[in-house]
């Protein structure tokens, strides 16, 4: 395959296993099949500004999700891993189509209305409402074809390929329209509540949880007391074991809730402990993880850069 891929995630807290098969899973899928062309994964910080606004935690976070990316096999011979604020032209060019796109456009991305769902239109940032902005800077930037993401972030590879077509009509032929790459069969992972799993809600089962940690968010999980088949134990452990041979595990134990949260208990052990053995190994040599950001940060910044002297000719500021 020769594609352009690209995807970030924020730095504001332990991935959980929705990040992971919601879209992590697929960007590691991406970089191996993509053998001639280019995978950029990024620490998308400035898009974290608007949760995290300490110092200390926000370097802390950063450098977490760049040894997730490690640890979960992503490649710097394979893959450009750097950090969003390192190349000053995604912010460069989020205003760019700030200037381009309308208030009401913004007003319908789904994250802003439910920020103002949670708490009021006065205390959001005018980060959180310009943000799809910036996430369509960071694509746009490098010629994305595929965005490997979760089905929570759709709308925003919409806007992205609409404020690219956008710009291509106003000014001249620039950007590429690209694609969201969101698995059929993965969706909206829940979280143990039944709600979308979310680092926001408190809901999570983090990817590299300690076996304590597996076992006290399983029993947390909500099941219903009808005695049939509990909903949200299956939509978790279908991820990571066959669904039909599930189906007959589950059929069989009808009804009997805690044989089948301690055998989802046992195979997310098994699955998240070598993963979590090897973030451990990783985050041992953290010279080796910022070499490895200092390094994407040159190969990135030299892309940008170019597509940024097009886009400024385009607009007539050179
Ligand atoms: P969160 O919602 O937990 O803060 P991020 O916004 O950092 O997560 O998302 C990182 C990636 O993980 C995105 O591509 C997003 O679509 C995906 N993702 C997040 N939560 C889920 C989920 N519950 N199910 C599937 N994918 C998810």
């Amino acid at each position: 395959m020769q594609k352009i891929i690209f995807s970030g995630v924020k730095p504001t807290g332990r991935p959980h296993i929705g990040n992971y098969f919601g879209a992590m899973r697929q960007f590691l899928k991406l970089q191996n099949e993509n053998d001639s062309g280019t995978n950029y994964f990024c620490v998308v910080d400035y898009h974290a500004l608007n949760l995290v606004q300490n110092a200390e935690e926000m370097r802390r976070l950063s450098l977490d999700v760049a040894i997730d990316f490690l640890a979960i096999g992503l490649d710097p011979k394979k893959s450009v891993i750097f950090k969003q604020s390192d190349v000053l032209e995604h912010t460069e060019l989020a205003w760019i189509f700030d200037t381009i796109t309308t208030v009401p456009y913004l007003k319908r991305a789904h994250a802003y209305k439910d920020a103002v769902a949670k708490g009021g239109e006065e205390d959001v940032s005018a980060g959180t409402f310009t943000y799809p902005m910036l996430m369509a800077a960071d694509i746009l930037l490098y010629d994305t074809d595929i965005v490997p993401v979760g089905l929570d972030q759709k709308q925003h590879i919409e806007f992205a390929r609409d404020t690219a077509e956008k710009f291509n009509r106003i000014f001249t032929e620039t950007f590429k329209l690209p694609d969201a790459y969101i698995l059929e069969n993965v969706q909206t992972v829940p979280g143990i509540d039944g709600q979308k799993m979310s680092k926001s809600y408190n809901n999570t089962i983090s990817l590299f949880a300690s076996d304590l940690e597996i076992e006290k968010a399983v029993m947390a999980i909500v099941t219903d007391s009808s005695g049939e088949k509990p909903e949200n134990v299956f939509a978790i452990h279908k991820l990571i074991r066959d669904e039909s041979e599930l189906e007959k595990i589950y059929e069989e134990n009808k009804g009997k809730y805690k044989i089948l949260k301690e055998l989802l208990i046992t195979d997310l052990k098994n699955f998240i402990g070598p993963m979590r053995e090897k973030r451990a190994e990783i985050a041992k040599d953290l010279d080796y993880v910022n070499k490895v950001l200092a390094e994407g940060k040159e190969k990135a910044s030299s892309v940008a850069k170019i597509k940024m002297q097009q886009v400024k000719r385009a607009i007539g500021v050179i």
